[in-house]
């Protein structure tokens, strides 16, 4: 079963920056520069280390 990408953020556990990637090649950095996240509604994708932020992305069932 495939996701649906609603929401595509993030949230940097160290400068509490909130980061949302709302399109493909929107490529955001944190405050801090320890984190971003890239891909919008299409992929999720992350730079930095799991431990540094909390998911806050929202996926649904994509019906097919
Ligand atoms: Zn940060």
């Amino acid at each position: 079963m495939r996701l649906k990408i609603i929401v595509n953020a993030i949230r940097c556990k160290n400068c509490l920056s909130v980061i949302e990637s709302v399109d493909h090649h929107d490529m955001k950095w944190c405050t801090c520069g320890k984190v971003a996240i890239d891909g919008g509604t299409q992929y999720l994708k992350r730079t930095g280390l799991l431990e540094d932020y909390d998911e806050l992305s929202y996926c649904v069932p994509l019906n097919e």
